[in-house]
């Protein structure tokens, strides 16, 4: 699945980790799955469904009298842009840094570290010795910006 971007926020992200984890399913269903987990009411969870439809981040099909929802974006792709928009908001040459304090700070399998080992030793080969700043002037700290 590729997708455009598309901005979801926090309670509409609990609503698409019901149809990610579920499939296609009736509002009544998400409701149900929703109510025991966050209180909702069935009129908030119908807005956010309906918010979701309109960033096309659900699909809508009718059948009889309701409709079917299903995931238009899919989860991984979502993850990656939340990750992708937050890196776009630092100096590149923060990245890597701010990568390693997330690393430190969670819980990883072993499984998922040799992933990570591997992926790092192949982009070591190709990599720059240093990564151009991308800044504005004056949002950045950095010695690429100092020279200016
Ligand atoms: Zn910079």
């Amino acid at each position: 699945m590729s997708q455009e971007k598309v901005f979801i926020t926090p309670a509409e992200w609990e609503v698409m980790r019901v149809v990610w984890a579920n499939g296609s399913m009736t509002s009544r269903e998400i409701q149900n799955i929703l109510e025991e987990e966050t209180g909702w009411k069935t009129a908030t969870t119908k807005t956010f469904i309906g918010r979701l439809k309109d960033k096309n981040a659900l699909s809508a099909e009718r059948k009889g009298r309701q409709y079917i929802y299903s995931a238009a974006i899919s989860e991984r792709e979502s993850v990656k842009e939340e990750i992708t928009s937050s890196f776009d908001k630092v100096c590149n040459q923060k990245i890597g840094v701010y990568l390693n304090d997330y690393i430190q700070t969670t819980t990883l399998s072993q499984k998922d570290i040799l992933l990570l080992i591997e992926a790092l030793e192949s982009k070591l080969e190709d990599a720059p010795r240093q990564i151009p700043c991308q800044c504005h002037k004056g949002q950045c700290n950095c010695q690429d910006c100092q020279h200016e």
